[in-house]
């Protein structure tokens, strides 16, 4: 560990604790709680919660960090994991974690970075096929005051991503406050109460790759994107997008190999983005090619119409 990061992990410490105390809390800081055989840095405990807030070492293990959050659990205990790296290390989506960033100058606020994501509402713009109501999505995640965070994580108003069951389309990847999380829930019901066959095998077909912090896109440039990163890394290859010209890719984008050799084992189409919903028939070809839209609105209208087993992915 470098002096200067332990200087800010110790210094972390004692901001965590001095908020969470202002935030009336009573506090214990470095002591083991009942049953855990590791030091909690601060925990803050109110009359219904009792929270770990830890600062995680420099450089931690993936796995030890997803152990210990597992044992606090175990315990009752909330955990959330702090960082003051100035990169983000790669367990911090896999658990509740904040990574925060010290006060250029004395006297200001430490600042949670990339750390709540807001649920927004807008028109749809899919075209007359679809007839979408409102499309519900989160926006990116935006840092926050942490001080400000932390009275919402230990009052329970905020959500953390991992914590929460899956549901298909479900995109949010940092902390949420609880109302968006329920809105979303609800809208993603009413999406889903129209389609008959609402399979665990669907369910289980939506994995979704976050993009890179920061970046942002219309829609469909969003989606034509992540299309291409979702095909070369199934693949293995460069791919890239065309038109469609059969009649069976009902309208959709092509996602093909930009080069593929005469002898090689590689379907010509690697998937279809966005068919249109109104055309598309699941009896041809489509039913085996995946199907790659842009949001669970998208999803759901041609959910509305697909058998149980076809790939429809939310990208
Ligand atoms: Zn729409």
């Amino acid at each position: 560990m470098t002096t200067a990061l332990t200087h800010l992990s110790r210094a972390l410490t004692g901001v965590l604790a001095d908020a969470a105390r202002e935030s009336g809390h009573r506090i214990d800081t470095n002591t083991a709680p009942a049953g855990l055989e590791w030091p909690a840095d601060v925990l803050a405990a109110s009359p219904n919660r009792h929270t770990i807030l830890q600062v995680a070492q420099p450089a931690a293990n993936s796995e030890a960090i997803r152990a210990q959050t597992a044992q606090a659990l175990q315990h009752g205990l909330d955990i959330v994991w702090f960082t003051p790296e100035a990169h983000a290390p790669p367990w911090l989506p896999r658990v509740p974690a904040v990574r925060v960033t010290a006060p250029a100058r004395p006297g200001e606020e430490w600042t949670a970075q990339a750390a709540v994501q807001r649920l927004t509402a807008d028109a749809c713009t899919c075209g007359p096929a679809w007839g979408h109501g409102a499309h519900r999505a989160w926006a990116p995640p935006e840092p926050v005051p942490l001080a400000a965070m932390l009275a919402d994580l230990l009052a329970g108003r905020l959500v953390h991503a991992t914590v929460q069951p899956e549901l298909p389309g479900r995109r949010f990847t940092a902390w949420a406050r609880n109302q968006d999380v329920r809105a979303e829930a609800d809208h993603l019901r009413t999406l889903a109460a129209d389609t008959r066959d609402l399979t665990d095998a669907a369910k289980s077909s939506t994995p979704y790759i976050p993009l890179p912090e920061g970046r942002s896109a219309a829609p469909l440039g969003r989606l034509l994107e992540a299309a291409r990163r979702w095909a070369r890394h199934k693949t293995g290859v460069v791919c890239h997008i065309e038109t469609a010209s059969a009649d069976w890719m009902a309208g959709g984008l092509v996602v093909t190999p930009s080069s593929r050799p005469p002898d090689s084992a590689l379907p010509p189409v690697t998937a279809l983005v966005r068919p249109l919903p109104h055309i598309a028939d699941w009896t041809s070809e489509l039913s085996t090619i995946p199907v790659l839209v842009g949001s669970p609105e998208e999803y759901f209208s041609l959910r509305r119409t697909a058998p149980a087993a076809a790939q429809i992915l939310i990208l």
